[in-house]
């Protein structure tokens, strides 16, 4: 289940060479949703004259059939937005449009950049006048100041600067260029739709508008859309290893997504399958706490025997602030979005299943919830191994001290949250799970192995303050 007090990562979405294309970004948008309801925002282009659309809220409020026909020109690139730096105001809301010198570039970008404050710092020393606190910005001042002629190649000089993550979309007057950063942190993925190449933070996007998913792009690679076709550039980099962030397949993504390689949904499928290999427990069923915990219990049931059953049940249409009735209601928050079946779960020994546990607040709710609803006993069951340090790539977690498993034992955990038992799947699991090309992933939240370090890094990991 996603909780309120986490800030969730972005989607990019990006079109060349259609006549329908700002009607396509928006239902690709609307497809990455999941990836950031904060805001939402489409650029699109014709004849050097960029159209723009960005505002806060979800896609399906934010654009009516009038916004979308006013976004002319057959390329366009959007972004939904769940802020992972940066305030969260219009201002910041992506695709960022400027006019410099040289012409106007949007751009749209999912990822954490580690040395923002320092090339910020360094820009400002030179002259830049920054007007958002969003990390891409430093993107578009480097880009502003090489010496390159060339828009690739100015591009190629910025992406080398900036450090950390990034699957990024910029358009140009006549281009949409993407890229991946050398460690590939986030997805970003190749598509085709007739004469019309495509890129999305993830397949499930190309499904809906019917194109082909072609492939990844590669981490490093820089992919150039213009009326030659798709051509394909490197950014030049040291020591990148490939980090792809396991936490995407453990919960981000959607289930009917191909992420790195692998659809999702049976990647969960088998994380349930070893879990319940490796922490088994007597009990009548096996319910998933919705929707984070669906396909792992799915393999919970299917490996262990224990029948599968649907016992919370998810209320999808929950906005963001509710009034609370002035006599107040026992876990109203929570209640909110879920309802347990009285019936399902009376004297039942139940198996709890979930992605993850992060400050244990919310499984402490739902656990209660279970069992406030006569469950004789419920099983906590977790398909990933502790959430130990926060994320510095683009997952926004809370600051190290927040995260329960950084402070406290399993069996601490387990009693803080009420269950009778509490199990997570062992970090070996996790990798048996992802098979031979295990060493291709960041665990960095799981095991504090930061593929890069940056120089403020130590005062980040113990400061309460971050956010
Ligand atoms: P808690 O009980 O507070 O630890 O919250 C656990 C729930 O948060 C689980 O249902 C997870 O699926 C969900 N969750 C884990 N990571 C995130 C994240 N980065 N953003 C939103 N929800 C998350």
């Amino acid at each position: 289940m996603k909780r309120e007090y986490f800030r969730d990562k972005c989607g990019v979405f990006g079109i060349y060479n259609n006549n329908e294309s700002a009607n396509l970004t928006y239902l690709g948008l609307h497809a990455l949703q999941h990836r950031g309801q904060e805001s939402a925002g489409i650029v699109s282009a014709e004849n050097d004259k960029f159209y723009s659309h960005v505002a806060m809220g979800q896609v399906i409020d934010i654009f009516t059939e009038e916004r979308i026909s006013k976004l002319l020109g057959n390329m366009a690139i959007g972004h939904v937005r769940y802020s992972t730096t940066g305030d969260s105001h219009l201002l910041n809301a992506q695709p960022f449009l400027v006019n410099y010198f040289r012409g106007k570039l949007a751009i749209a970008h999912n990822g954490n950049l580690v040395n923002y404050e320092m090339l910020k710092n360094r820009l400002e020393e030179e002259g830049s006048i920054f007007q958002t606190t969003m990390d891409s910005e430093v993107i578009v001042h480097l880009i502003a100041k090489s010496q390159h002629s060339d828009i690739v190649a100015r591009i190629k000089e910025a992406l080398f600067l900036v450090e950390g993550a990034f699957s990024i979309l910029i358009m140009t007057e006549n281009k949409i260029i993407g890229a991946r950063d050398p460690f590939g942190f986030r997805p970003l993925n190749i598509g085709i739709l007739n004469d019309s190449y495509v890129l999305a933070s993830e397949t499930c996007a190309f499904d809906l508008i019917g194109a082909k998913y072609v492939r990844e792009v590669k981490p490093a690679e820089i992919v150039i859309l213009d009326r030659n076709g798709i051509s394909y550039d490197t950014i030049p980099s040291i020591n990148r290893k490939n980090s792809f962030c396991v936490f995407e397949h453990i919960y981000f993504a959607r289930p009917d997504s191909i992420l790195f390689n692998k659809t999702v949904y049976s990647f969960r499928k088998r994380l349930g399958h070893l879990l319940a290999q490796e922490e088994p427990v007597e009990a009548d069923i096996v319910v998933p706490v919705p929707d984070s915990g669906v396909a792992a219990s799915i393999g919970y049931s299917e490996f262990s025997g224990i029948p599968y059953e649907t016992a919370l049940i998810r209320n999808h249409y929950v906005g963001r602030t509710f009034i609370e009735p002035k006599q107040s209601i026992r876990h109203f928050g929570v209640k909110l979005k879920l309802n347990a079946i009285k019936e399902v779960l009376e004297g039942k020994r139940v198996v709890l299943v979930d992605d993850s546990i992060v400050r244990g607040t919310t499984s402490r709710k739902i656990v209660k919830m279970v069992k406030e609803a006569g469950a004789k006993e419920v099983h906590m069951r977790i398909s990933s191994p502790t959430t130990n340090y926060p994320c510095f790539y683009g997952i926004d977690t809370p600051t190290r001290s927040e995260l329960i498993a950084s402070s406290h034992t399993i069996e601490e955990i387990k009693r803080y949250i009420t269950a009778d038992s509490l199990a997570y799947l062992s970090l070996e699991s996790l990798k048996k799970a992802l098979s031979s090309d295990h060493s291709d992933y960041c665990y960095a939240c799981f095991n504090g192995d930061y593929p890069i370090k940056f120089p403020w890094m130590d005062t980040r990991l113990n400061d309460t303050m971050f956010k």
